[in-house]
């Protein structure tokens, strides 16, 4: 049975940090398509700052006290609408964990599930409107599915990052009604989101470090 520590989820979130830094170009790029053009540099900012400060959170012992420190350092330093979600993302997944010691494959799927809903109440979004939404909801159902299914982590892991990338690619084809993109109504068609490639980036990341 896997067990996930603190040390685990730091790992996660330095290589999604990486990643960001290589791809926040790409992101602002399609942002640029219906929106402001600034989602890769909000979130190349939140992150260049987490790398410099994530080893200093000795204080931050257990998974959820983890989650919460990264959740609380990118509503202050990530900009935009998708600061507040992806704060929403981790302060949600600390307070489903709460001071669990390890993670187990249970409160993993709940903590995420914690992580959509947030996104959902804070976004008042639904699926369909063309958002990280749209990425996030359809990667967590399968990872749920998956390890009721009693697959290995790392199986319902790699299957949640494939399901998080069909859904960013689906948004290609929705009209955005939530968020700057919704200014645009149909010209938004026919660009995929910019936070639901990130979030997609954000399971990916799970699954080659998670698993
Ligand atoms: P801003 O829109 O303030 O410039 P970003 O460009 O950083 O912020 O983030 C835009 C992304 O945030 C969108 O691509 C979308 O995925 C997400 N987003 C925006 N508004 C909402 C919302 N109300 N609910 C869920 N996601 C949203
Ligand atoms: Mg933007
Ligand atoms: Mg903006």
């Amino acid at each position: 049975d896997m067990k996930l520590t603190r040390t685990d989820l730091e790992r996660w979130i330095l290589d999604f940090a990486d990643q960001i830094m290589e791809q926040h170009l790409v992101l602002s790029d399609l942002d640029a398509a219906s929106g402001d053009a600034d989602h890769g540099s909000n979130m190349e900012r939140g992150m260049s700052a987490l790398l410099k400060s994530v080893p200093d959170w000795d204080g931050a012992a257990t998974p959820g006290e983890f989650l919460k420190e990264v959740g609380l350092h990118i509503v202050s330093s990530v900009g935009g609408s998708s600061g507040a979600l992806y704060g929403t993302i981790f302060l949600r997944m600390a307070r489903a964990v709460g001071d669990a010691r390890t993670i187990n494959a249970g409160l993993l799927s709940e903590a995420f599930e914690a992580a959509v809903q947030g996104v959902v109440d804070r976004g008042k979004v639904k699926q369909g409107d063309k958002t990280m939404l749209d990425a996030l909801a359809p990667s967590v159902q399968v990872l749920r599915a998956k390890l009721t299914d009693e697959k290995s982590l790392s199986e319902a892991l790699e299957s949640a990052a494939t399901a998080a990338e069909a859904g960013r690619d689906a948004t290609s084809d929705m009209v955005a009604r939530k968020g700057k993109s919704s200014y645009a109504r149909e010209n938004s068609r026919g660009s995929i989101d910019p936070g639901a490639t990130s979030v997609a980036m954000l399971m990916r990341s799970a699954a080659r470090t998670l698993g």
